[in-house]
């Protein structure tokens, strides 16, 4: 028992230490407002300038509805919190039966939610109008901005419907629920439901980029009008959104590789047998849940014909590469506006950062990476507009989709990284959007092929598909003339790709591949470099024409030439 003594001293102590510290705290100066309560879309004068010229100004102000939502601190709140509190995987019920499900934040719901109803998923599949592929890019590249890790699902449900409707009979029965705008997440039969989410499951252990080592098998058990139906025995080690209704999966039969619809539920009211083995521990794009998956005679159906399941499947893979370029252009463009507000706030050396001429120049430069990027992407999102009309638009996409996901994820993951820089400590510190900025770059360039895959399959093009080449070549002088550096860069390209050819010929090597990375890359600066001159403000394509096709570049950002326009280039880049 203590004393009446010490009790009092205790009590005295505990006072102290509860009462506020009365001491004088210090002011907080120079530190940046948060970037909050601004519209995303129409801030974007890039991106409201693309949707005008594609006859798109009829989703103005769908665009200009979400792009403010997008800016609110609330919803901004959703981004950090489905971040912050990752999706938890529940294998079995408290009984030991399976359960197979993933719980996520109500965060990740809002965002789901949000961009179902925005129709993020579907309006290009809904809205047979000019330019819905651009208004659904420019959709995406500002949910994207805000939260990436849901626009997963979005994109893998969206791009899912192109493979589907390789068998009609599959399509009409998904796509009311696949293309409604009612987001509904209950873990039920399909027929039970809404709307409809779908995923993708092609990468095994053993077998990522290479999908044709897949071991996972596929036995037939229907005859006649059910011969499509096919039980799935394997495996996938990456399968993301496990909580979507049925998934895109390779198998291979007595045919070879195929492609199968295989839902959570079978037709008869049943769980499928998909088991979710555990959830991968990511080092970003943490809101979204990415497993593991066994299948153990799992119910599916066969899409398109057997043994070509890669060309089913290639259909929506092209979509997510569109998707992945989306992706990439949005992560430039929100680091973009984060550096240039700091920099507008935050002084050094007596002046604030937007004034000292060297932080100039690297916004400048990052600036133009963002302006390049955005205007490579739209001009993908307008071949897809028309590539079932038109056959040149069509060759056009096949290759400028591989050129496109290549290049701007690669830059995106450098250009983030020196975004990051522009806010110092503060842009190192979980609490600015920075850090997940730059976890989410390097994935867009990961899956959906990653790099070298992607360089490789621009060889390809090159080779097996001339009008995809003649497409390129095309579009590539379809400014010639404006320019003598862009002209004398194309023609370059072009001798240097002959040479290459004709050696690997001679040799009968395929030589060419270890220079696949080096066309990818000239291709897609000459690519961005037309946008420029055929779209950016004239300063601005100058700009970006001394510095990337000409002599006169360096080899980090900041390092544009003396006599640039800097302010008329920082002025894109201006959020608030
Ligand atoms: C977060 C996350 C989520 C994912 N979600 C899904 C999903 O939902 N569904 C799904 O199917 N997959 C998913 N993936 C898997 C992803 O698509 C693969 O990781 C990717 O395709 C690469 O395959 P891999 O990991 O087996 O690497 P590998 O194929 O082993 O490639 C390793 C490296 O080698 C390079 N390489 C491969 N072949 C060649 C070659 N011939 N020449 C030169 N270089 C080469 C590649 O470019 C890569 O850099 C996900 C991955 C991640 C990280």
């Amino acid at each position: 028992m203590l004393s009446t003594e010490s009790t009092e001293q205790i009590m005295t102590f505990m006072d102290v230490r509860t009462q506020p510290v009365e001491t004088e705290t210090h002011e907080v100066l120079n530190q940046v407002p948060p970037l909050t309560g601004y519209n995303l879309f129409l801030t974007d004068k890039t991106l409201v300038e693309a949707l005008r010229r594609e006859g798109a100004d009829w989703a103005e102000e769908q665009l200009a509805e979400l792009g403010r939502l997008l800016g609110t601190e609330e919803v901004q709140r959703w981004g950090f919190d489905a971040n912050e509190n990752k999706p938890v995987l529940h294998t079995h019920d408290r009984y030991g039966n399976r359960r197979d499900e993933v719980i996520f934040h109500p965060a990740w719901h809002n965002l789901m939610r949000t961009s179902v109803e925005h129709r993020l998923h579907s309006l290009p599949w809904v809205e047979k109008r000019a330019g819905a592929q651009v208004t659904r890019a420019a959709l995406m590249m500002l949910a994207s901005q805000n939260e990436a890790g849901h626009t997963c699902p979005i994109s893998m449900t969206f791009s899912a419907v192109a493979a589907l409707r390789a068998e009609p009979e599959v399509a009409q029965e998904w796509e009311p629920r696949i293309l409604s705008s009612e987001y509904d997440p209950s873990f039920r039969p399909v027929q039970e439901k809404s709307g409809a989410l779908i995923g993708m499951a092609m990468t095994e252990k053993q077998g990522g980029s290479d999908v044709r080592a897949n071991t996972t098998r596929a036995e037939r058990i229907g005859h006649g009008l059910h011969a499509t139906e096919f039980l799935i025995t394997g495996h996938k080690w990456f399968c993301s959104a496990p909580m979507c209704d049925a998934f895109l999966v390779l198998a291979q039969t007595a045919n070879g590789l195929s492609c199968f619809l295989l839902p959570r539920w079978t037709p008869t009211g049943e769980k499928n047998r998909f088991h979710i083995q555990r959830l991968k521990d990511k080092m970003g794009n943490r809101s979204n849940a990415s497993s593991e998956v066994e299948f153990e005679g799992a119910w599916a159906r066969l899409l398109g014909e057997e043994g070509r399941g890669v060309s089913t499947i290639i259909e929506m893979v092209h979509h997510t590469r569109l998707d992945c370029a989306i992706g990439a252009a949005a992560v430039m463009r929100q680091a973009l506006v984060q550096a240039v507000h700091h920099a507008h706030h935050r002084k050094a050396f007596g002046k604030l950062l937007i004034d000292q001429p060297l932080m100039r120049n690297v916004l400048a430069d990052l600036a133009l990476e963002s302006e390049a990027a955005t205007l490579l992407m739209v001009r993908l999102a307008r071949a897809f507009d028309r590539r079932e009309t038109d056959p040149q638009e069509r060759a056009f996409c096949r290759i400028a989709t591989a050129i496109s996901k290549f290049w701007l994820c690669k830059r995106s993951t450098m250009q983030v990284g020196e975004a990051l820089e522009c806010l110092g400590g503060n842009g190192y510190v979980e609490e600015s959007i920075m850090p997940r900025l730059y976890r989410e770059a390097p994935l867009n360039s990961i899956w959906e092929g990653s790099g070298n895959v992607i360089c490789l399959d621009i060889l390809r093009a090159l080779s097996r598909e001339p009008e995809a080449a003649d497409a390129l070549v095309e579009e590539l002088r379809s400014v010639s003339g404006a320019d003598k550096r862009l002209d004398g860069y194309v023609a370059e390209i072009g001798t240097s790709l002959e040479s290459q050819l004709k050696q690997s010929l001679k040799s009968g090597t395929s030589e060419i591949e270890g220079q696949a990375r080096r066309l990818a890359e000239r291709f897609a600066l000459a690519l961005q470099a037309v946008q420029m001159v055929r779209q950016g403000p004239p300063p601005i394509a100058e700009a970006f024409i001394a510095s990337r096709l000409g002599d006169d570049h360096g080899r980090t950002f900041g390092t544009l030439p003396a006599g640039t326009q800097l302010e008329a280039i920082l002025e894109r880049g201006r959020a608030l």
